[in-house]
């Protein structure tokens, strides 16, 4: 397996090479290509992501990103919508599992999955922006709509055989698009399905998360959404995210660059650790990717934690920790 390795900016520089020590400890035959793409390249040589970096990541078979900061400056282009749309990684999937022994905002157990198409919708990159105006159009296709409603449905085949489509279509025509052909999508392939407002699902998220299995919706609500679920789940230093295609697939932190904390070396690895782990169960690598889920609850279990979750040790202690780990449990198998 070839993949290539953006750790970006901030604390992607921080989380990556420690999700490196885990993915190293099984000794897999892999050849990483390093590349330096983002916001400190941009700054260097003023493009954060050249025509080449894009031919280097398509020679790979998966890209394993960290983060990179977007400025507030309306030359810069966002270097990860467009490898979402170069790599036609139609489907961000997001799953949020409470991790054992980590302190959860709101009782009760849960296990879901936000399936968040990742190419249009409100990121479509089609904008003006005038005097005394601006505009962004919303762009919602037939192939767009059915391909991540296919991917949900995929997914609930293995799970609980049910979608929540989540839309906003008592307001917007794009959406009632969207909404039917979700439907008809669930109704082909035998799935059941429930429709939320995606105000209604924000509210009902935190109040009720034990009730949603697989969560289907457009790119802005589901990025939305999934914030708000990390919180849910103990943190943005604890989720993983997957950006699948059919071709390609790229794996990242669902936590940005954290200029804030960047440097320091206390940002928690465990989201990337994680990212790795669906890198391996998308590579058929289930036995390794299972056994990182045992080596972080093992780690946690023992306190040995990031600041974000009330401990003292640093970004680097907790991968150590969780590579050496991961060894005594492949050891085992
Ligand atoms: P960006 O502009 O790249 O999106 P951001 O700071 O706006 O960066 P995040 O990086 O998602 O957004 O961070 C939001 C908050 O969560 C910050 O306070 C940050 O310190 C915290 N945070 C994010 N990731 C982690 C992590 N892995 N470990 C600890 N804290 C984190």
């Amino acid at each position: 397996m070839k993949i290539a390795i953006v750790p970006g900016d901030g604390i992607g520089r921080e989380v990556i090479p420690a999700a490196l020590t885990v993915l190293d400890a099984f000794g897999l035959d892999i050849e990483k290509v390093p590349l330096d793409i983002g916001y400190g390249k941009w700054e260097r040589t003023g493009s954060a992501i050249t025509d080449e970096d894009i031919e280097t990541i398509k020679e790979c078979d998966c890209v394993l990103f960290g983060a990179i900061t977007t400025p507030p400056d309306p030359d810069y282009k966002s270097v990860l919508v467009r490898l979402r749309k170069e790599l036609d990684l139609y489907a961000n999937i997001r799953p949020f599992v409470p991790l054992k022994t980590v302190k959860l905002p709101c009782a009760g157990k849960f296990d879901f999955v936000i399936v968040r198409e990742n190419t249009e919708g409100m990121y479509s990159g089609i904008e003006e922006l005038h005097e005394d105006a601006a505009y962004t159009t919303r762009v919602i296709t037939r192939k767009g709509s059915e391909r991540i409603a296919m991917r949900a449905c995929l997914l609930a085949k293995e799970r609980k055989q049910s979608i929540t489509i989540v839309h906003k279509a008592n307001v917007l025509k794009s959406d009632s698009f969207f909404r039917d052909i979700a439907i008809g999508v669930a109704k082909k392939n035998g799935i059941s399905y429930t429709e939320m407002l995606v105000d209604a699902m924000a509210y009902d998220l935190v109040l009720r998360p034990q009730k949603y299995d697989v969560i289907v919706t457009t790119n802005l609500f589901g990025d939305i959404l999934s914030d708000e679920a990390a919180a849910i789940a103990g943190g943005l230093g604890l989720c993983p995210s997957a950006n699948i295609g059919d071709r390609y697939a790229l794996f990242e932190p669902i936590h940005g660059s954290a200029p804030d904390i960047a440097g320091k070396g206390i940002a928690n690895p465990i989201a990337a650790i994680l990212s790795v782990r669906m890198m391996l169960e998308w590579a058929g690598k289930n036995k390794e990717a299972e056994s990182i889920s045992r080596a972080v609850d093992d780690v946690l279990a023992q306190g040995i934690v990031t600041p974000d979750l009330g401990g003292s040790y640093s970004t680097s202690d907790v991968s150590n920790a969780i590579a050496e780990s991961v060894s005594k449990f492949i050891g085992k198998q």
